[in-house]
């Protein structure tokens, strides 16, 4: 079983829409929830596909496993990763600086 990851992205973000100063960890936590935001707000074909690889390791190696993810009915975007089942859900994403869509 993987994690559940229950994200506001609101929370990475300051008033003025840019990234708040937090630790490196944290960041790179960020990050990682943003590029699965452009890659669901990105993608051209209907399909789960992000792009984005896991962040998960494994005896020091990186899980081979790329993330879906898909825009629920509460407008969060769900996210998993097929191999390790790492996963999460993120809402507070639209109209952040991670989101691509045209309604943004
Ligand atoms: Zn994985």
């Amino acid at each position: 079983m993987g994690n559940a990851w229950i994200t506001d992205l609101r929370h990475f973000l300051t008033e003025d829409g840019s990234m708040e100063d937090m630790p490196k960890r944290a960041r790179k936590l960020a990050e990682y929830f943003g590029r699965i935001v452009k890659g669901v707000t990105t993608r051209q074909r209907d399909d789960l596909a992000t792009g984005v690889k896991c962040r998960k390791r494994f005896r020091h190696r990186p899980c081979p496993g790329e993330v879906i993810a898909f825009i629920d009915e509460q407008q969060s975007i769900s996210w998993s990763c097929p191999v390790c089942k790492d996963n999460g859900m993120m809402s507070g994403w639209k109209g952040t600086i991670w989101d691509w869509s045209v309604n943004a």
